[in-house]
């Protein structure tokens, strides 16, 4: 049972082993919060947080940190544009992507440091940087020196004499390959004082910073998007490394979503943010729709495949609800998941053929619910939920509940509502009542629900949004 996974470092799955047995600590680049996520700025937050669970059950104490980039040239220029600070512009996209976490169950990392927050680490790391010869000044930015680092691109494998540097717009450098880590102040910006004069920091020195602040100078994962490769992972990599840091054992990237083949972007509108699709979609079918593809494959987004998920992940819940009722009660989750789930999960968090596993388990479950073998649709229950939880995705999980309930107790006081109000209908009937009793049927699709009459009499659902 030992966990693999694709090391982008090694371009190969390799077994995992923790610097600290029993523990694993991980870095994930978060946002930069220059506008609201959509689908696809979510996507790496829920990979991840797949990783940490199934890290989690295989009894691991996980460290999670996920930073936030709080300042970039376009937060400052928005502010501008809509002569706000700022810092309100970042805040305010701040919360809307905790607010899409929260929506599609992601836990909340162990820590969430900011890059402003983080200012005098990342004048320490410079002055080691300088001191050390990997860094120098010019016209109060300081870059780093590329060449003075000979395993600067092994993680995109890339060629020094092949590289251009994405251009910066500033002067100075030495080398025109070289990045900026800290740029000087410009009139109207942020800044803050540093040794080299008044300034602001450069995206990629904050995570080499607060990775060793927060992680140590060796940890296990870091984590990303791909296209996070180059620049920013090598140049991470540059500084920390050069700082005299081990830093990340493992390099973990996660594939985009896309839309025509191209990564989703901004210039998409307002239709794909997550503040929008959750009202279109329950948040648990999104999860599954952006939590089940492998991490390491494209999802090419539409409408379509969005339904296909949401018809899919209907037969696991309608197995789900139909088992609890067959029991009678709520069957809790088993303790361990089927070995077969387990394999599949070690392999480079295998999560398309765990979900078969889950699917083969439904029809197994439904077969036995057919032949009215409670014990067995019992027992498949307990593995399903089991599973579910793993990857967040156990309909009957609280966190999934609306309102502020808890939801089996929710779920149970509706339920005897509805069964009352059921029975209020069957009365009708029997006398004949015809019109209450269709309205009473049309009052309650009204509410949102769904009623199916089956041979364990009438059961409810709600409808889809
Ligand atoms: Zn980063």
């Amino acid at each position: 049972m030992t966990i693999r996974l694709y090391d982008t470092s090694a371009r190969q799955i390799r077994d995992f082993t923790p610097l600290t047995p029993g523990r694993v600590s991980i870095y994930l680049c978060g946002a930069t919060v220059q506008a609201a996520p959509h689908i696809g700025h979510i996507r790496s937050g829920l990979n991840f947080d797949i990783m940490r669970r199934w890290f989690a059950y295989r009894g691991y104490d996980v460290t999670f940190v996920r930073n936030v980039t709080d300042i970039d040239d376009k937060i400052i220029a928005k502010g501008k544009d809509q002569n706000r600070p700022w810092w309100s512009i970042g805040y305010d996209n701040e919360r809307a992507f905790n607010a899409g976490y929260d929506a599609l169950g992601c836990l909340p990392p162990t820590y969430e440091p900011r890059a402003t927050g983080h200012v005098p680490e990342m004048i320490e790391m410079m002055r080691g940087l300088i001191e050390r010869g990997h860094a120098y000044e010019a016209d109060g930015s300081v870059y780093f020196d590329v060449r003075s680092f000979p395993g600067y691109l092994e993680l995109s494998n890339q060629d020094l004499d092949d590289l251009r540097q994405p251009d910066e717009g500033v002067s100075g450098k030495r080398d025109p390959r070289d990045f900026a880590m800290w740029k000087a102040t410009k009139p109207g910006e942020p800044d803050w004082e540093t040794p080299w004069g008044r300034g602001r920091p450069g995206w990629h020195l904050e995570c080499s910073a607060m990775a060793h602040k927060y992680l140590g100078s060796a940890f296990d994962i870091h984590g990303g998007g791909l296209d996070l490769i180059f620049p920013h992972h090598e140049n991470e990599i540059a500084q920390a490394k050069a700082f005299g840091d081990e830093f990340a054992h493992y390099w973990v990237h996660n594939a985009w979503v896309t839309m025509s083949g191209e990564k989703m972007s901004k210039s998409l509108g307002n239709s794909v943010l997550v503040s929008e699709m959750v009202k279109n979609w329950r948040p648990i079918v999104l999860r599954y729709y952006l939590g089940t593809p492998h991490y390491r494959s494209m999802i090419e987004y539409s409408e379509e495949s969005l339904r296909e998920a949401e018809a899919a992940f209907g037969r696991i819940e309608g197995f789900v609800q139909r088992a609890t009722e067959k029991a009678g009660r709520t069957v809790p989750a088993a303790a361990e998941v089927p070995p077969a789930f387990a394999e599949a999960m070690d392999d480079d968090l295998g999560v398309p053929h765990a979900l078969a596993i889950i699917h083969t388990t439904v029809r197994q479950g439904n077969s036995a619910l057919g032949a009215d073998d409670k014990d067995e649709a019992i027992a498949r229950l307990a593995e399903v939920r089991a599973m579910l939880g793993v990857l967040g995705l156990d309909p009957l999980d609280p966190q999934w509940a609306d309102g502020s309930g808890g939801g089996e107790e929710l779920h149970g006081v509706v339920d005897t509502l509805v069964r009352l109000v059921l029975q209020q209908r069957e009365a009708a009937r029997e006398r004949k009542d015809w019109g209450t009793a269709d309205a009473i049927r049309d009052q309650l699709t009204q509410s949102g629900l769904v009623i199916e009459d089956s041979p364990d009499g009438p059961r409810w659902t709600l409808a889809n949004r």
